[in-house]
């Protein structure tokens, strides 16, 4: 009767938890579009949208064990952020799948090193994003969520890394990408030959047991999701997204889905976000059930 606003079928409690949801409102950075800080909550409001039964996977989410933890206080010092996800992370329980709603994507190698930390073992990470994301530093800053990637690299957890849906980048980065040997599969790839085959591309990287899944939710194209803070057309589809999604779920130790500027929505891009968390919930689940 009485409803708290967390993420919409999670009523468990930490102990029981097979997924927990966890917020990291962190927009320190931010280069555009300022307020994924507000993101979190966004896309729990927007959660409440949508049917606790998954049609295509034949999942009712109020049957799974799904926990909000609510937000982390992350302060407006990147640093401080870095060192409270990471903390936070220890006290998630090992079996239940972690899903991140950012905040920018500076919260992802926190995480990953957070994960890294958590259980022993490499990790591999597949990052969705419209840009490349690798500077060594943006802004006076290298915790800039435009050096998201770069900073993913070199954590010693990283075993692998590919990124998919990239459409912009400076010269540099593109050159120390080809330097590096850093795999990427662009967005007009996408559109050319498929997700499913840039998919099988990148998946051809990722071959070691644990892998992370990082959404920054500007690799979809604008015309899908308007507010984001660095909005880039020529982008994927939430199709292209759901596909990603799905064909990963049963194999994913977590994802986060990121950038996010509410201020910016009418709500379809919050909508999204929900209903992409939901669509790895009902992925996986179904995967457990057959
Ligand atoms: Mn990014
Ligand atoms: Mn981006």
């Amino acid at each position: 009767m009485f409803q708290r606003i967390g993420f919409a079928d999670a009523d468990s409690g930490l102990e029981e938890a097979e997924y927990v949801v966890v917020g990291l409102p962190f927009d320190g950075t931010a280069s555009f579009r300022s307020g994924s800080r507000d993101g979190p909550d966004a896309i729990r409001l927007a959660s409440f949208n949508f049917e606790s039964y998954d049609i295509h996977h034949g999942v009712d989410l109020s049957d799974l064990k799904i926990c909000d933890l609510g937000n982390m206080e992350l302060g407006a010092d990147p640093a401080y952020a870095e060192e409270t996800i990471k903390e936070g992370l220890a006290f998630l329980p090992e079996r239940a799948v972690p899903i991140f709603l950012g905040g920018e994507h500076s919260i992802t190698p926190a995480i990953v090193e957070g994960l890294g930390r958590r259980a022993p073992g490499a990790l591999d990470v597949l990052v969705l994003d419209a840009h490349l994301d690798l500077r060594e530093e943006y802004g006076c800053t290298k915790a800039s969520h435009a050096c998201a990637s770069r900073r993913i690299l070199e954590k010693d957890a990283l075993e692998g890394y590919a990124s998919i849906g990239i459409r912009s980048g400076s010269r540099e980065e593109f050159d120390w990408a080809a330097e590096n040997g850093i795999a990427y599969y662009t967005a007009r790839q996408v559109r050319e030959e498929g997700i499913d085959a840039a998919l099988d591309r990148a998946m051809e990287r990722l071959q070691c047991e644990r892998l992370y899944l990082s959404i920054d939710l500007d690799v979809l194209d604008p015309a899908y999701a308007p507010a984001v803070g660095n909005p880039e057309p020529f982008g994927l589809s939430s199709w292209d997204v759901q596909r990603v999604i799905e064909r990963l779920a049963p194999r994913l130790v977590g994802l986060d889905i990121n950038e996010l500027t509410p201020a910016y929505d009418r709500g379809e891009t919050a909508l999204l976000a929900a209903r992409l968390a939901r669509e790895f919930i009902a992925a996986r689940a179904k995967h457990k059930i057959l």
